[in-house]
């Protein structure tokens, strides 16, 4: 709004609303549901949170600045929008995503910071957020409150690849609110963020894997994997995954991994270095959640 890229006729400030479990952490019910409502601080100073799901803590304490964190409400940061210059900038005419059908004009433009996953011909838009791949690797949910009841989406779900529409982001429809997430099961001790940036602090990722990793020795017993800074959703790295699933962890095997899952990435000119930085991110986060100690 502040860019003039939206000009909405109606905003509708939610921070008020009093429903409590909009505001609130609770593990009660043997999973974690964290509020919509709850701010990003909150979350992040929660020190049981910190030891059951490091991933959590860090995807969040390497997003935005100490301000913005105390501000920003966990809901609204899995919705965050693009950062591409082009969309933001209305003086340029080609973006679908802003104009349906006027072009894209980064595909031959400046594409350092674009997607190299998930991509079509009508946008290359990257999903730039920490906590929705953090999200993902943890298998959550977002709760979903609507016209006709709850209901609830998987976070892998929540955003639509681009295709041919690319001004529709999400399954969201007009009138629904995300309620809570909900993280299923109990801790993910051996979990971790990563995040590849151009500066460490106050920038988006050029590259980030989240790892939520259970071993029986080396041997991966379950794994799940969230990529951030190369997609245009929040990445479920699935072929990653299937590849290493019952294999035992090492590099060889986590390089292999990380080439399945960059097999089909589709660069332009100026955004080839995210393939080696994506696999070289992925495998150091691999490797590194193996080596965490885990209580
Ligand atoms: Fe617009 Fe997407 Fe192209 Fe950026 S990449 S100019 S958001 S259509």
């Amino acid at each position: 709004m502040k860019l003039d890229v939206l000009q909405p006729e109606v905003i509708v400030d939610i921070t008020g609303l009093r429903d409590v479990s909009m505001h609130r952490i609770d593990r009660s019910a043997g999973e974690l549901r964290i509020g919509s409502l709850v701010s990003m601080a909150a979350l992040h100073e929660d020190q049981s949170i910190g030891r059951d799901y490091p991933i959590l803590i860090e995807s969040l304490w390497q997003a935005a600045s100490q301000q913005l964190r105390n501000m920003a409400r966990l809901g609204g940061n899995v919705l965050q929008r693009t950062r591409c210059s082009y969309f933001r900038d209305p003086s340029f005419e080609q973006c679908n995503k802003r104009v349906p059908g006027s072009g894209c004009a980064a595909l031959d433009g400046a594409n350092r910071g674009h997607a190299i996953l998930g991509t079509s011909e009508h946008c290359i838009a990257l999903y730039a957020g920490d906590w929705a791949p953090a999200l993902v690797a943890l298998d959550a949910r977002v709760e979903i409150l609507g016209r006709t009841g709850l209901r609830t989406l998987d976070v892998a779900d929540l955003h639509r690849l681009p295709g041919q529409t690319p001004h529709i982001e999400t399954n969201l429809v007009p009138g629904e609110l995300i309620t809570a997430i909900i993280v299923p099961g109990g801790p993910r001790r051996r979990s971790l963020y990563r995040k590849i940036r151009d500066r460490q602090s106050y920038q988006f990722a050029n590259a980030s894997a989240a790892v939520a990793l259970e071993l029986e020795g080396d041997v991966v017993r379950d794994v799940r994997i969230g990529l951030g800074g190369v997609a245009t959703i929040p990445w479920r790295a699935r072929k990653a995954e299937k590849a290493l699933l019952g294999a035992r962890l090492n590099e060889a095997s986590a390089r292999a991994a990380a080439d399945a899952e960059f097999r089909d990435a589709r660069t332009r000119k100026q955004n080839l270095y995210k393939v080696p930085l994506g696999k070289a991110t992925l495998v150091r986060s691999l490797l590194e959640a193996q080596a965490m100690e885990v209580a």
